[in-house]
């Protein structure tokens, strides 16, 4: 499949800079998400600097909490105007925080631009995994990638028929959840993610830890890492068709 890309496929942008993107250099290509219309902007900003990330803008679940109707407005009125906007995310619903009724409301809003602008999501789903799957088909959603997948294996299946993806996250070395996730999905529906730059039980996530997640998904798939390297690729220019 020509040059090795890596793809790091969910990394909040506020942790993307010359440093962090200097250390891995062109060889990777990162989806950088957004959780208001601050980061929304700044998220945009980076595109110009750097070629190799993909902007997704949109609200976190959780910035709902303080957010008012007219910032949901104005992300709104930029996924509807820039033509620069590559996705919508981080958007989401969340079963352990929040509240239920406004992240319906705001997660369909998304749901309705992405089928009316063909743009992939990026989508937070902790606890509400099912609930999430059923509104995106409801609404007609074709590309869709769940980011840090730690929902019921029997999801998986339904998620793949529909041609969505998940992403697994390094802590996969270290979240038995995730582990199980890693082993049971196929790899024609798995992208890399770091999520930086999220701390979980110590680790300090960031892009520069996907190359590493590539060998411990080759060592689960019993596969050279470069065939995983190829499919991931080839399930990221899916994603936006
Ligand atoms: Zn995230």
């Amino acid at each position: 499949m020509g040059v090795d890309m890596l793809v790091d496929a969910h990394c909040h942008a506020h942790s993307l800079n010359e440093e962090v993107l200097g250390r891995i250099e062109d060889g990777i290509i990162v989806i950088a998400v957004s959780e208001d219309l601050e980061s929304s902007l700044k998220t945009l900003e980076l595109t110009e600097k750097f070629e190799n990330i993909m902007p997704f803008i949109g609200i976190h679940p959780w910035s709902l909490e303080e957010i008012t109707q007219q910032e949901i407005d104005e992300v709104i009125g930029l996924i509807e105007r820039r033509d620069d906007v590559k996705g919508i995310g981080e958007v989401g619903l969340d079963g352990k925080r929040g509240n239920r009724e406004k992240q319906m409301d705001v997660f369909k809003s998304f749901c309705r631009l992405s089928a009316e602008y063909d743009l992939p999501m990026n989508i937070h789903a902790r606890d509400a995994w099912a609930d999430v799957l059923g509104i995106l088909r409801k609404m007609d959603v074709e590309s869709a990638i769940i980011h840090w997948y730690n929902g019921p294996l029997s999801l998986l299946e339904e998620m793949r028929e529909c041609g969505y993806m998940i992403t697994i996250n390094p802590a996969a070395r270290i979240q038995p959840r995730h582990m199980d996730v890693l082993r049971e999905a196929p790899l024609d529906m798995i992208l890399t993610e770091s999520d930086g730059p999220y701390e979980y039980r110590g680790l300090r996530l960031g892009p520069d830890m996907i190359e590493d997640l590539v060998k411990l998904i080759a060592e689960v798939k019993r596969m050279p890492a470069k065939d995983v390297e190829d499919a991931i690729e080839f399930n990221f220019r899916r994603i936006f068709r």
